[in-house]
């Protein structure tokens, strides 16, 4: 966080960041600290699947290999049937089957 005004690094003070120089006062962001360690985490999680993914002879409608990865996803609606998620093991390319 930097001050707007003089764009000095902002200091923690009574739960606000605080320009030294002009007194310039700003609510701390940690909610967007929070969101991206989140992210960051997702990430990791999806890598670490992918190494113990089964994997099946099917067509990748890109490059043409015969061999992907594949992953059941379930929807959000109930209604709504699973999706089967592959990823070609030769270009990484990512298609569904509905
Ligand atoms: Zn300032
Ligand atoms: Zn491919």
């Amino acid at each position: 966080m930097f001050c707007p005004k003089c764009h000095l690094l902002l200091y923690p003070k009574d739960g606000k960041m605080v320009c030294r120089k002009c007194g310039y006062e700003t609510e701390r962001t940690e909610g967007h600290v929070v969101v991206e360690e989140h992210r960051e985490k997702e990430i990791s999680v999806l890598s670490g699947e992918e190494e113990a993914l089964p994997k099946t002879n099917v067509t990748c409608p890109k490059c043409g290999n015969n061999e992907a990865y594949w992953i059941l996803r379930q929807t959000r609606s109930a209604d709504e049937p699973e999706t089967r998620i592959y990823t070609c093991t030769k270009c990484g390319h990512r298609w569904r089957e509905y």
